[in-house]
């Protein structure tokens, strides 16, 4: 039984990770992650690094 208990602290203490983090991210507080370095962009024509960020899966691109 305390197995049932411990499964539905840890479910909430995600859940509160996952607001957190959320809330960060709403505040323009994003975790990148580089998922593309040193990429040539043909249309800009030049090198560009691609993010994504780990919670939310937003994107952006930045000029080298
Ligand atoms: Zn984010």
């Amino acid at each position: 039984m305390s197995n049932v208990t411990n499964l539905k602290q840890f479910k909430k203490q995600q859940l509160k990770k996952k607001n957190k983090a959320k809330t960060f991210c709403k505040s323009g507080f994003h975790q990148w992650k580089i998922t593309n370095p040193n990429q040539f962009d043909v249309k800009k024509g030049k090198l560009v690094t691609n993010f994504q960020c780990t919670i939310c899966g937003k994107t952006k691109v930045t000029l080298q």
